[in-house]
């Protein structure tokens, strides 16, 4: 009857609530390990110039070479890291290693290479934590304006003042703001405006639809050429076909990422596609 059917209803939700911390902790206690056992490492995907294909940047994405299960996605990590605080120690790393990479590759001649990185909202919101951020930039001796720290738009949204204060003492330092992931938040044209970033990368899911219709293609034009008229650097995300890229340079987006021009990829493999790139030149 309906009253043990809402009895039932109710310990199940219970249940499932129940699973839900209890996988919660168990990621958690798996991360500490992973930290402890350094399993966190650093993949790079290039950014080509989509009319050239010349590479002008690479992302480093965090991968985690999880002892017994391969590689666990970040998508599956990184929102426990955050609600446990633990994505500061990972950040942290994350930091040290992508300048230790920057200067490398500076002082084997690729100087011009963009170096972008995903940086957390809570890592930027966080007073102790941006002073430690800042703390660790300022110990490398580097040239930031190659460097482009990513963030989402829903991520800063929520304390826009802040968020706006503290790019902006990064953008001073000489570091480029770029904004991750357009078209999946808000995307209002206000917040646009009040952001100090200087690139957009544009959302996988405008770029990777099964076949860009005509209509499809007219709304990325329009804010292809509104970020553009900004003064805004665009860089599409998820390119996967050859017509999609196609259509992305027919509509002026000048620079793009995907598994079509290059999937991430681990330093080795980085640094050897590097040197044959460098070697056509
Ligand atoms: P994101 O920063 O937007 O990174 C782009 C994601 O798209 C990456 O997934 C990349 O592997 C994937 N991707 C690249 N090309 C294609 C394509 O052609 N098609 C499709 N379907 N996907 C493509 P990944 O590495 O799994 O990272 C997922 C998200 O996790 C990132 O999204 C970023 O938000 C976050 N993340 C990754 N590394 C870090 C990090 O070091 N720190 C922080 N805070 N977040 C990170
Ligand atoms: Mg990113
Ligand atoms: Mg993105
Ligand atoms: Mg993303």
């Amino acid at each position: 009857n309906a009253k043990t059917e809402g009895k039932n209803k109710i310990s199940f939700y219970e249940k499932n609530i129940h699973e839900k911390s209890n996988n919660f902790i168990l990621m958690s206690n798996k991360i500490q390990k992973g930290l402890t056992n350094k399993e966190f490492i650093l993949f790079y995907q290039p950014q080509i110039e989509l009319r050239t294909g010349k590479i002008t940047g690479m992302e480093a994405l965090v991968r985690w070479n999880h002892l017994g299960e391969g590689f666990v996605p970040p998508n599956e990590f990184i929102r426990v890291a955050e609600a446990t605080g633990q994505i500061y120690e990972l950040e942290n790393r994350i930091i040290r290693n992508v300048l230790a990479q920057k200067k490398e590759w500076e002082e084997r001649g690729f100087s011009d290479l963009e170096l972008s990185f995903n940086l957390s909202s809570k890592s930027l919101i966080r007073d102790s934590k941006f002073e430690q951020i800042e703390e660790l930039l300022s110990e490398y001796d580097l040239d930031y304006t190659n460097i482009v720290i990513e963030i989402t738009e829903t991520a800063v949204i929520s304390n826009i003042d802040l968020a706006v204060e503290r790019l902006n003492i990064l953008r001073e330092k000489g570091f480029k703001i770029a904004l991750d992931d357009f078209g999946t938040g808000f995307s209002s044209l206000t917040y646009l405006m009040m952001l100090p970033i200087d690139i957009i990368k544009l959302d996988k899911s405008y770029v990777c639809m099964k076949n860009m219709e005509d209509k499809d293609i007219h709304i990325i034009k329009f804010v292809v050429s509104l970020a553009h008229e900004f003064g805004f650097k665009v860089v599409a995300e998820g390119i996967e076909t050859k017509e999609q890229l196609e259509n992305l340079i027919s509509i002026g987006c000048e620079y793009g990422q995907g598994f079509f021009l290059g999937i991430p990829m681990d330093i080795d493999s980085i640094n050897a596609l590097l040197q044959v790139t460098a070697a056509n030149l």
